[in-house]
């Protein structure tokens, strides 16, 4: 059998390299299809891990890369800017919810989501170093995960599986229970009253938990966090590095009852085009960095920020957001994710089944849903489960008779491991 050490120079990310299976070799994609160097197309079910919203090779994105990659295709981002920047940044902070309060139109972008975190992790801190406060702690939400970095990792919540190897390496950080009713909002009120002073943000994925589970909350839970961060003067941040850009429905999950003092984008942010991200900081965050003294000044600066392909990859994103409807079709998928999977309700093993946007989980009750993989590559569909769930998550512009291949694949493989039962456990448990 051949096995993933066969790939002599690469090392794969979250992979056992001497057990796992021989990865399978991708030779091109297109809309919501990945083509294998042997022939085969497997219909992809995760959008290469959320990004892909527009599908693969979109003409539009090609054609905005192209025409930039003659102009210019990099320039260091310090003493001198570019148009993709600036007005990638203009149409961000235009497009992201606001209040009274605050309005996120200060992007500061990085390479990666876990980089965007790790900046509006050091923006925190410093906000208050700033203004004549020490806090150096976090708190964040069980269930939650924010990126790989140590930073990101430390507020990733330490029951995911994703940081055991680390465990006396990681900052300790404070962890509660998302309030979504009377018993924890008021535990997270007694949290925040405790430790409030030394708190410098709290850090959440409004509405959905990602690669912690794919859980779901509601707007009013999201809405206490944000109350409760005014009560307690903390600053909030929210990471859209999954949720940006339509997965959940609406643009950003981030309405205005629960807009955040730092914003987090990445993953579509190019239509998955080319890595980049960016940490959106509030009109009065960014004006606690502005003095007359060169410390207060904000340190940190990635070689490849604002690179001006994928800035213009994300330019292009967005006109499709203007030109093309893509929460109607985000609006479509989720009535076919709810049909589609709800016979999976009924089958033993299964301990729920849900949808929001563009994301469609079937929730076993034991966390083998990894150990379910190469049943999917069979079906010619490309779903990676883990932990104990099943879940889709494809582009917006998949037709719908592609998305009944997925749910009836997903109904399939969950229907057959719900007879058999097996009771193996798959170590790995990350998306
Ligand atoms: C994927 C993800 C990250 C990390 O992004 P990378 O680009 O993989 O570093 C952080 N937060 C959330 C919510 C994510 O889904």
């Amino acid at each position: 059998m051949s096995s993933a050490a066969c790939i002599d120079a690469l090392w794969l990310p979250y992979t056992q390299m001497a057990t796992a299976p021989s990865p399978l070799p991708v030779v091109g994609a297109s809309g919501a299809r990945i083509r294998l160097a042997d022939g085969r197309e497997l219909i992809d079910g995760i959008s290469s891990w959320w990004t892909m919203c527009h599908g693969y090779g979109h003409p539009h994105i090609r054609q905005a890369v192209a025409a930039q990659l003659e102009t210019l295709p990099h320039v260091m981002f310090a003493g001198i800017v570019h148009e993709p920047a600036l007005s990638l940044a203009r149409r961000l902070a235009a497009l992201l919810p606001g209040d009274g309060k605050r309005r996120l139109d200060r992007v500061f972008f990085s390479e990666s989501g876990s980089v965007a975190v790790e900046v509006a992790l050091k923006m925190a801190v410093q906000y208050w170093r700033n203004r004549g406060q020490e806090r150096r702690r976090f708190l964040a939400f069980r269930g939650g995960y924010h990126g790989d970095t140590l930073g990101a990792l430390s507020v990733t919540d330490p029951g995911c599986g994703f940081h055991d190897a680390l465990a006396g390496y990681r900052v300790p950080q404070l962890f509660a229970e998302l309030p979504r009713d009377a018993a924890t909002r008021d535990a997270l009120d007694a949290l925040l009253a405790a430790h409030g002073r030394e708190i410098a943000a709290v850090v959440v994925e409004p509405r959905v938990q990602g690669a912690g589970g794919m859980r779901f909350h509601d707007a009013a839970t999201l809405a206490a966090i944000r109350d409760a961060c005014d009560a307690h003067d903390v600053l909030l941040i929210a990471d859209e590095i999954m949720t940006g850009f339509g997965r959940t429905g609406t643009l950003f999950a981030s309405d205005e009852n629960a807009v955040p003092d730092i914003l987090c984008l990445s993953k579509a942010l190019t239509g998955g085009t080319l890595p980049l991200a960016a940490t959106v900081a509030a009109d009065q965050v960014f004006a606690a960095f502005c003095s007359d003294r060169g410390e207060d000044a904000f340190m940190h600066g990635p070689t490849f920020m604002a690179n001006p392909l994928a800035c213009a990859a994300a330019n292009a994103s967005l006109d499709l957001f203007e030109r093309e409807p893509r929460l109607a079709q985000v609006a479509a998928i989720e009535r076919q994710l709810r049909a589609g999977l709800a016979p999976c309700r009924a089958l033993p093993g299964v301990a729920d089944v849900r949808a929001i946007g563009a994301i469609g989980v079937v929730q076993l009750d034991r966390p083998v849903a990894a150990g379910l993989r190469p049943a999917f590559a069979e079906r010619g569909v490309w779903v990676r489960p883990f932990g104990d769930i099943v879940y889709l998550a494809p582009p917006f512009v998949i037709e719908a008779a592609d998305l009944t291949a997925l749910t009836t694949a997903v109904c399939e493989v969950v229907a057959a491991w719900s007879r058999q039962a097996p009771s193996a456990s798959c170590p790995l448990s990350t998306p």
